[in-house]
């Protein structure tokens, strides 16, 4: 069995503007450690299909999508005849080009081609590595560098369309996931486990919106042992109550030490250590079945080197 990998260059094309943290380079930066490292070959490689509309529906209203799709879809025909269009802001961080609508399309596209080939059993686990992320959209709202839910879209489509009756998305990104948060508050097919800094962007999460969240808030300038020990009190045992029959990752590398946008105290070794009590969970309950999506990290080192070891540990390498 093996790591299904899915991108696609048009992740690489949406661009924010000059000096925007969220940038193609990312996707750059974990290319090149893969083949520093001579994992490039290991993983089992996938184009990002464009996802359909009607998957969206499922995270999203469909008044937002055809909202979304009008504006981006605009500007995808007025940079078409090769004159670049400015980036368009839609809120004071979060910007589209001439390549948003596919990126966004391509993006929540990777996380659901990537449920299908765990769930068919083609992969035993699979990771996106896409851009836009998506954690802070909300059911009808785009924010924080985020178009598409790329996995409460997955999830939901596990759930809706491959029959699913219990999926959990665990998100160890440094920024709450209003948006999953949001979108998944309240479904009971969903357990949702989270540990982000507090106070930081978008600040929420100190209450959670439903009996199937996890919000576990941490202090600025939190180390990876405290990290360790709040998730073995606090995700563990949820987890293993729910017994979810396949896990979603948000998976955000931006607690990393060296990551300007946050002040958390996380090394590799720490997301290693996240990415193996992830995998036993689903070990135990869901024949290790995980989707692992791309949300944050913004120092590209740091990225690459974060990715790579969640990455190496998915792989059993
Ligand atoms: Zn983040």
């Amino acid at each position: 069995m093996t790591t299904a990998y899915l991108s696609h260059q048009d992740c690489h094309r949406h661009e924010m503007g000059g000096g925007h943290p969220e940038c193609p380079q990312r996707l750059d930066a974990i290319e090149d450690w893969l083949i520093a490292h001579g994992m490039d070959a290991a993983l089992d490689r996938h184009d990002a299909p464009k996802v359909d509309l009607a998957c969206l529906t499922r995270a999203h209203t469909a008044r937002y999508v055809a909202e979304m799709q009008a504006l981006l879809e605009g500007l995808e025909r007025e940079s078409a005849g090769g004159t670049p269009v400015p980036p368009r802001a839609l809120d004071p961080d979060t910007f589209a080009n001439g390549h948003t609508w596919a990126a966004a399309l391509r993006a929540a596209g990777a996380a659901v081609k990537a449920t299908d080939l765990v769930l068919d059993g083609q992969a035993e686990n699979a990771f996106c590595a896409v851009r836009p992320p998506g954690h802070h959209a909300t059911r009808e709202q785009a924010m924080g560098f985020c178009f598409f839910n790329n996995v409460a879209v997955a999830a939901r489509h596990a759930l809706d369309v491959r029959g699913l009756d219990r999926v959990a998305v665990v998100d160890f990104d440094v920024h709450h996931g209003n948006g999953t948060e949001d979108i998944l508050a309240n479904d009971d097919r969903v357990l949702m486990v989270s540990i982000f800094q507090d106070p930081l962007y978008p600040y929420s999460g100190g209450e959670p919106l439903g009996p199937n969240m996890v919000n576990v808030p941490v202090p600025p300038y939190t180390r990876g042992p405290e990290v360790r020990e709040m998730i073995e009190a606090l995700w563990m045992p949820a987890l293993e109550r729910f017994k979810p029959q396949m896990v979603f990752i948000s998976a955000g590398f931006d607690a990393h030490r060296e990551d300007d946008l946050a002040q958390l105290g996380l090394v590799e070794a720490d997301y290693e250590w996240i990415t193996m009590r992830i995998m036993d969970v689903a070990k135990r309950h869901a024949k290790g079945r995980i989707v692992s999506c791309l949300e944050g990290g913004y120092h590209l080192s740091a990225l690459g080197r974060s990715v790579g070891a969640h990455l190496r540990t998915l792989a059993g390498l």
